[in-house]
């Protein structure tokens, strides 16, 4: 048998991509993939090897937590020098999610990663699931002398290859179900295959792949809203062994300027719990001090995102808490662009 040009490790973890309809109740619910697969004979005219592995129990990524992302980074660790790249089937609920922290857990990474998956399972007749399946693969394969074209971890779906820890689900019913407001695509899949080069990560690779498998999960995700009382944010904020918390603020960093609530995130910081400030809109980024009802968060302690998605700023913050870095340092590891995630 012929060699060919490129092997492919195809993960599936879950999603949509490999359900099927319960008969009785109608509700889709994971399927064997082996049996899916057989359904896309186009993946043989590949111009590249494909192994497959699955989740012993394939999960809808509704049910996507840490110890899964871990089991993911190990299969990749493991299999590291055996593949020029992954393709991760998943769920698109939480995909943005499992993108983000798998690109903070696997530093230096080298090769490409691409989480990819589908509105509607493979074998409905209108699927999506075949071209982002075949195109994932494809761009998984690509090399250019004889070195993988993308070192990053990426997400494809409906035509677009998107840097993994700058999407966001934005919609539930259209094909285009993901965007990437801060970045622009890092390729685009038309009558050619157009890879954006310039737009592509170039991480450090001589060092090798560093797999981080600790994550913090004493975090919280508090979005601000006109009306939200002391009484919630408090009982969140004393939240026992909390480590720290996203806060999704207005437009460009923007929150209340009362007493009570700046002095809660005052008291919060002292107590050693990280604050990052993330904003609550789609697309740009967090300036603090711009408004006067910012200005006073860059004094109280709180740290910029920046433009980062509240997905990839709760990953970042899993991440970097286990690291024990003293304040200063964190702050500054936080605002730094670690994997891409913030311009
Ligand atoms: N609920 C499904 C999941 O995230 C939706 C999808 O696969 O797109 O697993």
């Amino acid at each position: 048998m012929t060699q060919k040009s490129s092997n492919i490790l195809l993960i599936y973890t879950g999603g949509t991509i490999g359900m099927i309809k319960d008969p009785d109740s109608g509700a889709l619910r994971a399927f064997d993939f082996n049996n899916l697969l057989l359904r896309i004979p186009e993946l043989k005219l590949l111009e590249c090897d494909i192994e497959t592995l699955s989740f012993e129990e394939p999960i809808d990524s509704s049910n996507m937590n840490p110890d899964c992302w871990v089991e993911i980074a190990e299969v990749i660790e493991l299999n590291y020098h055996k593949f020029d790249g992954f393709v991760i089937l998943h769920g698109s609920d939480t995909m943005s999610y499992s993108a983000s922290a798998l690109s903070f857990m696997l530093e230096n990474l080298g090769k490409p990663v691409i989480f990819t998956g589908s509105q509607l399972p493979i074998g409905d007749l209108r699927t999506d699931a075949k071209e982002n399946l075949i195109t994932s693969i494809q761009l998984a394969a690509l090399k250019k002398n004889d070195a993988p074209v993308i070192k990053e971890v990426g997400l494809y779906f409906e035509y677009k290859l998107y840097r993994g820890n700058r999407t966001t689900k934005i919609n539930a019913e259209h094909f285009e179900a993901f965007a990437s407001l801060n970045y622009p695509e890092l390729a685009e899949s038309g009558v050619h295959l157009k890879v954006n080069k310039k737009q592509l990560f170039k991480p450090v690779t001589h060092d090798g792949l560093i797999v981080h498998k600790t994550l913090e999960t004493n975090i919280a995700l508090v979005k601000l809203f006109p009306g939200i009382t002391a009484a919630v944010l408090t009982s969140i904020f004393n939240t026992k062994g909390l480590k720290g918390v996203i806060l999704e603020t207005y437009g460009s960093g923007n929150c209340s300027t009362e007493k009570w609530f700046l002095r809660l995130l005052k008291n919060a910081i002292e107590k050693d719990i990280a604050i990052i400030n993330v904003t609550q809109c789609s697309g740009g980024s967090v300036a603090m001090g711009q408004y006067e009802t910012s200005e006073k968060l860059t004094k109280i302690g709180l740290i910029s995102g920046k433009d980062i998605t509240t997905e990839a700023a709760l990953c970042k913050l899993m991440y970097l808490l286990p690291k024990q870095l003293d304040k200063v340092a964190f702050k500054t590891a936080f605002q730094n662009d670690l994997r891409g995630e913030m311009s």
